[in-house]
């Protein structure tokens, strides 16, 4: 079976993703999807990091279009309710809530940001100071995510390698722990192409890297592939060759979400 879903399409409401909701799923037909989910930056409290979000008063439209483009497209591709949640400690609350309020098939849960106040990014650009700490205190803040209950699959796992600075040996541990995490409570990982579209990476692949990813298959953590898409033409982008890496190395299915159940299907 080749891929069929690609769950992290994001929509102009966020401000960094150009053209209308329905070219993405079109793109997703054409290149032979069967499901395609939207999954959009959530809207924080106190406009925090809205430069890249839909405001708040914006949620409940955004989660309208999906379910009219559902009904719109019923019988072509399932179309699935998503959204991109970035994890920041001191509103755990906010987020559990925002989860809690919408029929939602999938949460991917991110670490975009490193302190409650969004100054410091998890892949800074031009960084000075202790790169592996920054993986570090990353890795801590994905292991805490895992645990809140609301993410179904964590987005680009190994994101700090976009700072320019690939990991080296000393990130493995941080790493594989944060993936033990996963696997104790149960989520999982996606397998993110827009790596192959990053120029800040040293090595253009996806997110994470083959090794880690073997290691989140031999700790059973459930994987699904997807484009983060921010424009219509990055919709399943290079699954071919992600299919291949991923039955070399041993994956025979992938996760599937609907209501925030999850099925696995053959690949
Ligand atoms: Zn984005
Ligand atoms: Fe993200
Ligand atoms: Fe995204
Ligand atoms: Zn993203």
């Amino acid at each position: 079976m080749p891929i069929t879903s690609d769950y992290h399409m994001h929509t102009p409401r966020c401000k960094h993703a150009a053209g209308p909701m329905e070219a993405y799923i079109e793109r997703g037909i054409a290149v032979g999807l069967r499901e395609i989910g939207f999954a959009d930056h959530n809207p924080l409290p106190n406009g925090l990091g809205s430069n890249v979000r839909m405001e708040e008063v914006e949620l409940d439209a955004y989660v309208a279009d999906v379910l009219r483009l559902r009904d719109r497209y019923r019988g072509e591709i399932d179309v699935r309710l998503g959204l991109e949640v970035d994890f920041i400690e001191g509103i755990e609350p906010y987020c559990a809530e925002q989860v809690r309020r919408y029929p939602w098939d999938y949460i991917i849960g991110s670490v975009h940001y490193l302190d409650p106040a969004c100054r410091e990014m998890s892949w800074p650009r031009n960084y000075q100071g202790d790169i592996h700490a920054v993986y570090a205190r990353y890795y801590a803040l994905i292991a805490r995510m895992a645990e809140t209950g609301w993410v179904d699959i964590v987005a680009h796992f190994d994101v700090p390698k976009r700072s320019g600075f690939p990991a080296t040996e000393a990130e493995w541990g941080p790493a594989t722990a944060a993936l033990a995490a996963l696997a104790r409570a149960g989520v999982g990982v996606e397998v993110n192409t827009s790596g192959f579209r990053h120029p800040e990476l040293v090595t253009r692949e996806p997110y994470p890297a083959p090794d880690l990813l073997r290691e989140a298959h031999r700790l059973g953590i459930p994987i699904s592939v997807n484009s983060d898409a921010h424009a219509p033409r990055d919709v399943g982008h290079r699954f071919d060759e992600v299919a291949d890496v991923l039955r070399g190395m041993g994956c025979g299915a992938l996760a599937t979400f609907q209501q925030r159940q999850r099925r696995m299907v053959p690949l």
